[in-house]
């Protein structure tokens, strides 16, 4: 089996953590000069690899092995949250780039831009698989800044490049790796994680609407508040979801507004984000129609209150003979130390797994941090996961 070189892979991951340093995390938001300059010292270390190496029009970065034959593709992203952590993304792009040099060929790399979604939703790995189209570009805006996505493509000199289309003869599958992001691996000592399925999430915008009025004269009888009946529904949700979901379900009620949001007013309308996340289908149905019954119960309140918008994202399973090449390997370099598990987040793999068969690797996240600079995982732990990813990859290529 080859070995990965444990000091190589050490040094890129710190001298990446160099771009964009925050206390002891980075802050490398997407197209940010730290995010660019990231970008291209990836080119420069893939190049040196002997892949041609490129950004492409999106901003992805996209090295490419020059032998014949069919490759695997590995890669996860390298912008990050703001003010977050070193690893998330990073180390995944590192491992494909240590897999391809201790292979020597048959894999080409990715870092897909702007996973963390700071324009978008996961717009580099979908736009590699053909599903961005112009018009979504042109919509598309930092969501702190406002900036357009245009005028940041622009400002990072990609705009007018060709986006790259993935080719799925080309490539066995799709492979990433990632720091866990929970604390379930640390928890209990293990050292690898192969990931089952991505979760699916459902996601909402819920609206109240009563009437606004003035706080003092308002008699409680004939009140419709709006923020009562949203605080209604939030806790309505928190007694009713732990009796229909599943053992790793969760749902979150993420952001609350008031309007207006005054001391002395009853405030006439409200609205909250809440999503839930599981990896089995029929359960996330079964959790809409639970949500929907009590939408309903609740307008039968003074206010009226509606779904107002919902995205989803479907649940992705991973390709079974790539779990079973990912489990081989683990057993080999970590004995006992590995188990399966599903994945919380959401990763680039849930999209390249709608074309190519697709796996991932999570190693522990050192007290289950991760979106924060504190994030952090074990040297050794970084390198354990690196070999049973290349080992795995290896499994897979046939070698
Ligand atoms: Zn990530």
């Amino acid at each position: 089996m080859p070995e990965i070189d444990a000091q190589r892979l050490l040094r890129d991951l710190y001298d990446l953590r160099k771009i964009g340093t925050y206390k002891t995390g980075v802050h490398r938001p997407t197209f940010s000069p730290q995010d660019v300059e990231s970008r291209h010292w990836l080119v420069a270390r893939l190049t040196e690899a002997g892949l041609d190496a490129e950004i492409d029009g999106i901003g992805n970065v996209y090295g490419r092995c020059r032998a014949p034959g069919r490759k695997l593709l590995l890669g996860s992203h390298l912008e990050t949250q703001n003010h977050a952590g070193w690893l998330d993304g990073a180390m995944g792009v590192l491992y494909g780039l240590e897999v391809a040099r201790a292979l020597g060929h048959g894999i080409d790399v990715a870092a897909w831009a702007d996973e963390e979604g700071h324009f978008g939703s996961f717009i580099g790995s979908r736009s590699f698989i053909g599903q961005v189209t112009e018009a979504e570009i042109d919509g598309l805006k930092d969501r702190n800044s406002g900036v357009p996505l245009r005028e940041a493509l622009a400002r990072a000199g990609f705009a007018g490049r060709p986006r790259r289309v993935l080719d799925p003869d080309r490539y066995l599958g799709y492979m990433e790796a990632h720091i866990e992001q929970g604390a379930e691996l640390d928890d209990k000592g293990l050292k690898i994680g192969v990931v089952t399925a991505i979760v699916g999430s459902h996601r909402f915008r819920i609206v109240f609407e009563g009437v606004q009025n003035h706080a003092g004269t308002t008699r409680m009888a004939i009140r419709k508040a709006a923020g009562v009946a949203l605080v209604r529904l939030a806790a309505a949700i928190e007694d009713r979801f732990p009796a229909v979901a599943g053992l790793r379900t969760v749902w979150t009620t993420g952001r609350i507004t008031l309007d207006p949001g005054q001391p002395s007013i009853v405030p006439g309308g409200a609205e909250m984000l809440f999503q839930f996340r599981d990896t089995d289908p029929a359960l996330l149905e079964t959790l809409d129609a639970a949500l929907e019954a009590l939408v309903a119960a609740a307008n039968q309140g003074p206010c009226r209150v509606t779904l107002a918008e919902r995205s989803d994202s479907t649940p992705q399973a991973m390709d079974a003979a790539f779990q079973a090449a990912l489990t081989r390997a683990a057993e080999k370099r970590a004995p006992g130390l590995y188990q399966s598990m599903p994945s919380g987040a959401g990763h680039d793999a849930q999209v390249l797994a709608e074309k190519l068969p697709s796996c991932m690797l999570f190693v522990p996240s050192i007290g289950g941090i991760s979106h924060h600079y504190a994030e952090n995982t074990a040297d050794a732990d970084l390198v354990l996961g690196c070999q049973v990813f290349t080992d795995a990859a290896a499994d897979i290529l046939g070698r």
